[in-house]
């Protein structure tokens, strides 16, 4: 009777959290830093998921005149690995696909304040939960990650999921869609600028819009992001874009970017 009592109670503790849109304590942490100006510490299990809203059809955006296309599906030629050596990655049927313990991919050009449209898709079959379920990420200047995973009926720490600013905001809505269907970014980032004598004198800046909905509004990066850390600004300039190997086959089909002026 005891037992069934326990199991009524938990039920319904469930069952409120789930109205409240609350996550049931999955995966996360506590014992981290506490992000700037929240009551949040960096990928915090008790912070709320954003509410899942289905989103209209995938557009693919052709690149206008004054863009550079990154990729377009036939070949790697702009991009390497971290150290300059080939990219390790594979071409498939017009895409490209994150090949586990190759590494992470980075343009051969360095860049700073910028446009940038990315095509990608969450690899087909794979079962694993949380972050482990085709995870990647768009990590602009190789140093500000934006969270590539799939989170179409899949639960993480919120800072975390698809179109996060990986450990510290979470997306103002989830607008995944299942594994193997395109998927859009369109991201603004305003690079930081620092003084000659590598003081931050204004923070990067980071809006983005998946699959064509706003998720980001230009949010303040608070530094480098990191798991279960935010990092310490430190003076840089132009740098490569980089795509994660996360061990996940995530596909990119499409990338295009146009530089801004500071
Ligand atoms: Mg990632």
């Amino acid at each position: 009777m005891k037992k069934i009592f326990v199991i009524l109670a938990l039920l319904g503790f469930c069952a409120v959290k789930a109205q409240q849109n609350l996550p049931v304590l999955g995966e996360g942490y506590q014992d981290t830093p506490l992000i700037p100006g929240t009551q949040w510490h960096v990928h915090d299990n008790r912070r709320p998921y954003p509410p899942v809203v289905k989103p209209g059809a995938f557009v693919s955006i052709p690149a206008p005149a004054d863009a550079i296309v990154l990729f377009d599906g036939t070949n790697m030629d702009k991009w390497c690995k971290g150290d300059g050596s080939p990219a390790g990655w594979r071409i498939v049927d017009g895409y490209m696909e994150a090949v586990p313990k190759q590494g992470s991919v980075r343009t051969k050009d360095s860049f700073g304040s910028c446009q940038l449209h990315v095509e990608w898709a969450s690899p087909v079959g794979v079962t694993s939960k949380g972050q482990s379920r085709g995870n990647s990420g768009v990590i602009i200047q190789g140093m500000y990650e934006i969270q590539v995973l799939d989170n179409y009926g899949n639960t993480t720490y919120a800072d975390g999921q698809a179109a996060s600013i990986y450990g510290q905001y979470p997306p103002l809505v989830n607008v995944c869609r299942p594994q193997g269907e395109w998927q859009s970014y369109d991201i603004i980032f305003n690079a930081p600028k620092f003084a000659d004598d590598g003081k931050l004198v204004k923070p990067a800046y980071i809006t983005v819009f998946h699959n064509g909905v706003l998720v980001q509004n230009h949010r303040e990066v608070f530094g480098p992001t990191g798991h279960k850390t935010i990092g310490k600004y430190n003076k840089h300039g132009k740098r490569p874009l980089s795509l994660q190997d996360h061990g996940n086959p995530t596909r990119y089909k499409y990338i295009w970017i146009r530089e801004l002026e500071d």
